[in-house]
């Protein structure tokens, strides 16, 4: 019987040819290496991970949350960053603020697509997001003006 690893592997390898779940023999699920059972077991393998690491007040990355958020303060500032950098680069090429891919709706910061996609709540989050970073690059502007030596 093949129960090494490599035997697995290879089984693997070969379910997944046949577009069958990677780990059973059930069709797999559209857009994903699993069927709709593991999907969902996954899913509440990662959900519980998070429900306790939110009940112990844990970053993603281990940390000790910041008060009030669930990142810790090193990775809001990495995240933060690179948000902020992305959110330029998109509205500086004047596309949608989400995917930087199409041109956003008429007043709106996102494109059609990103638009449907997003919840209510996460698009205020970036829309508030987008605010910060106007008013930032505005300080910015103003700086610069009353200092051009700099
Ligand atoms: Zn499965
Ligand atoms: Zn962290
Ligand atoms: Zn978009």
């Amino acid at each position: 019987m093949a129960t090494d690893a490599a035997g697995m592997a290879a089984k693997r390898a070969a379910r997944k040819a046949a577009g069958l779940c990677t780990e059973c023999e059930s069709p797999r699920l559209e857009g994903h290496s699993v069927c709709q059972r593991h999907f969902d077991m996954r899913r509440q393998r990662i959900e519980e991970y998070n429900q306790k690491r939110r009940a112990r007040k844990l970053c993603y990355c281990g940390s000790p949350v910041k008060p009030g958020r669930d990142r810790c303060p090193a990775c809001l500032a990495i995240e933060g960053r690179r948000q902020t950098r992305r959110l330029m680069e998109h509205r500086e090429a004047g596309l949608c603020l989400i995917c930087g891919r199409r041109p956003p709706r008429r007043r709106k910061a996102t494109c059609a697509v990103c638009g449907r996609k997003q919840a209510a709540s996460y698009l205020a989050t970036k829309e508030r997001r987008l605010r910060k970073v106007k008013a930032r690059a505005r300080r910015g502007q103003l700086l610069r003006i009353l200092a051009p030596s700099d």
